[in-house]
C-alpha cells in the first residue's frame, strides 16, 4: 500500500484494551499523532469517546485505514493478546505494509516466538521489533519501562518515539533503549519478570518470617516495610508491600491480608525463564524457587490432602524482635541482590548464545524506573556493568560483595532460625546455598564425576594433571588417560 495523502500519523496502536489505548494516550499525550484500532471497533469508538480530547488521534475502523494512515517508515505498534492474537494480526497487516515498514510487538511474547516472526518479516523487508513494556496500565499511561529488540535501522527512527514516552530515570535517562537485535528486547524483559517473581517471594518469606517468627501484626509490618522504603531497599515492590499489609478489608475490618487466599497465580513469564535457564545452563535459582513457591502455593490436592499429616514445629518465637527484624533486612537485601546477579548472568548467557551481545547496563539502567522490579540499587547495578561489563557476576563487584559478606551472618541467622521454626524461606535458603556454593573451594561435584565415570564411564578431570581419564571401576581400577 502507497502512502495517502491521509497519512499524518506518527505511530499507530493496534488493540485497544488497557494496555493499548493507555500506551496510545501516552504517545498522544507527548504530542504524536496516533492511529488507532481495534478488531471489534467498539473498543475504539469507546476510546475515542471517552479520551479523544486528549490529543491527536486517527481512529480507524479497517486495518486498510489504519495502515493509510500512518507516515513512511509506517509503525504499528501492537498491543493484543500474546500468541495467537498477535499471529492473527500480522497475518493481516503484511500484505498491507511496504519495505522498510515496522511492527512493533509489545505483548508478553516468548523471545523464540519474536526470534521466528522476525525471521520471517525480515524476507518482506519488513522490520519486526519485539518490544518489552513493563509497568501495568499505569505504567502504559504515564511511562513504562520500554525494552526493544530487533534490528539497529528501526530503531533508528522508532526509538525517539518510544524514549519520549517511556519512563525517566532519576538522573533523567529515559528507561528505553535497544537491547540487541530480534528476541533481545523479549528475553530482557522475560528476565525482568522472573526477577520479579524472586523479588515478590523474598518479600513474602521475610513478611512470613516477622509474622509468624515474631508474632507482628499487619500494621505493624506495614510500618516496617515503609521503614525500610526509606533506606537501601527502597523499591516499589516494598512500597505496595506496606500500601497492601497496612489495608484493612472494609467488609470484615479484618487486615486485608487475612481474607485474601494464600494462593499465588502466574501468568507463565516466571516459567518461561526458568525453562530458558534450564536451556542456557544458568543455575537461577531464585527465580525458580519462587516459580515453585507459587506452585506449591496452588497445589491445592497436595495441600488439602496432607493437612494435619506432616509434622513438624509450628511456633516458636525469636527472643529479640529487633535483631530479628534487622537480620531479616539484611537477608532480604542479600538474596535480592543474589536474584539479580543470577537474572544478569542469563541475560549475559543468552546474549552469547543467541549472537545479541547485550550490554548487561542496559537492562539495569531501563529498570530504573517504570517498571514493577524498579529500585534505588538499580542505579549501582547500573553503575557496576558500566565500570567493567566483563565482571564475572555481578557479586564480583566490592560493593556488592561487600554487602553480602557483611550480610552473611543475619542470613544465616534468618534461615537457621527459618528451619527450626519449621517456616518454609526457599527464596532465602536457595541464595544462601548458592552464595556458599560460589565461595566454596571444593564441591561435590568431584563426587558426582566419580559416580557419572563408575556407572556411565563419562570420564573426569584431575586436579594435578592435563587431560581426561576414565578410572577401570569393574576392572582392575587402574585409570586410563582418554585422547
Ligand atoms: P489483552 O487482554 O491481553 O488482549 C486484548 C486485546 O487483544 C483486545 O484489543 C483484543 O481485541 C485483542 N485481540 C485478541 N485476539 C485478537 C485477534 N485474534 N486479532 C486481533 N485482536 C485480538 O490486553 P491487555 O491486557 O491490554 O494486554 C495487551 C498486551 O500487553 C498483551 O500481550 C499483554 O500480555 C501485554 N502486557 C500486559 C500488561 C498488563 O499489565 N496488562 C503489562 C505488560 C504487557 P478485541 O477487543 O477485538 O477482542
Amino acid at each position: 500500500m502507497s502512502e495517502s495523502t491521509n497519512a499524518r500519523a506518527d505511530i499507530g496502536v493496534i488493540g485497544m484494551a488497557v494496555m493499548g489505548s493507555n500506551l496510545a494516550r501516552n504517545f498522544a499525550h507527548h504530542g504524536f499523532t496516533v492511529a488507532v484500532y481495534n478488531r471489534s471497533p467498539q473498543r475504539t469508538r469507546d476510546m475515542i469517546a471517552e479520551h479523544g480530547s486528549e490529543g491527536d488521534f486517527v481512529p480507524a475502523e479497517t486495518l486498510e485505514e489504519f495502515v493509510g494512515s500512518l507516515k513512511r517508515p509506517r509503525k504499528a505498534m501492537l498491543m493484543v493478546k500474546a500468541g495467537r492474537g498477535t499471529d492473527a494480526v500480522i497475518e493481516e497487516l503484511k500484505p498491507l505494509l511496504e519495505p522498510g515498514d515496522m511492527i512493533i510487538d509489545g505483548g508478553n511474547a516468548h523471545f523464540s516466538d519474536t526470534m521466528e516472526r522476525e525471521a520471517a518479516l525480515r524476507e518482506h523487508d519488513i522490520h519486526f521489533v519485539g518490544t518489552g513494556v513493563s509497568g501495568g496500565e499505569e505504567g502504559a499511561l504515564k511511562g513504562p519501562s520500554i525494552m526493544p529488540g530487533g534490528s539497529v535501522e528501526s530503531y533508528e527512527s522508532l526509538g525517539p518515539i518510544l524514549e519520549a514516552v517511556a519512563a525517566k530515570a532519576p538522573d533523567g535517562t529515559p528507561c528505553c533503549a535497544h537491547l540487541g537485535p530480534d528476541g533481545a528486547g523479549h528475553f530482557v524483559k522475560m528476565v525482568h519478570n522472573g526477577i520479579e517473581y524472586s523479588d515478590m517471594q523474598l518479600i513474602g518469606e521475610a513478611y512470613d518470617l516477622m509474622r509468624r517468627g515474631a508474632g507482628m501484626e499487619p500494621t505493624e509490618l506495614a510500618d516496617i516495610f515503609s521503614e525500610w522504603n526509606q533506606g537501601e531497599l527502597d523499591s516499589y515492590l516494598i512500597e505496595i508491600t506496606s500500601e497492601v499489609l497496612g489495608h484493612t478489608d472494609p467488609v470484615t475490618k479484618q487486615p486485608f491480608i487475612d481474607i485474601v487466599v494464600d494462593q499465588a497465580g502466574q501468568k507463565g513469564t516466571g516459567r518461561w525463564t526458568v525453562q530458558s535457564a534450564l536451556d542456557l545452563g544458568v543455575p537461577v535459582t531464585g527465580i525458580a524457587e519462587a516459580t515453585f513457591a507459587r506452585a506449591l502455593s496452588s497445589g491445592v490436592p497436595q495441600r488439602e490432602g496432607l493437612k494435619g499429616l506432616l509434622d513438624g514445629p509450628n511456633t516458636q518465637t525469636v527472643d529479640t524482635p529487633k535483631e530479628f527484624v534487622e537480620d531479616i533486612r539484611q537477608a532480604l537485601y542479600a538474596s535480592k541482590i543474589v536474584a539479580y546477579a543470577q537474572g544478569f548472568d542469563q541475560i549475559r548467557a543468552a546474549g552469547k548464545e543467541y549472537g545479541w551481545d547485550i550490554d548487561l547496563g542496559l537492562p539495569a539502567a531501563l529498570w530504573r524506573a517504570g517498571c514493577i522490579i524498579r529500585a534505588k540499587f538499580l542505579d549501582d547495578i547500573t553503575a557496576v556493568w558500566k565500570a567493567d561489563p566483563n565482571l564475572p557476576s555481578l557479586l564480583a563487584a566490592p560493593r556488592f560483595a561487600d554487602i553480602v559478606n557483611q550480610a552473611s551472618e543475619s542470613w544465616r541467622r534468618v534461615v537457621a532460625f527459618a528451619v527450626t521454626a519449621g517456616i518454609p524461606v526457599p527464596g532465602f535458603s536457595a541464595a544462601l546455598a548458592y552464595f556458599d556454593g560460589l565461595r566454596s573451594n571444593r564441591l561435590p561435584a568431584a563426587l558426582v564425576q566419580g559416580q557419572r565415570d563408575f556407572f556411565g564411564a563419562h570420564t573426569y578431570r584431575r586436579v594435578d594433571a592435563e587431560g581426561v581419564f576414565h578410572t577401570d571401576w569393574s576392572g582392575d581400577r587402574s585409570e586410563i588417560k582418554m585422547d
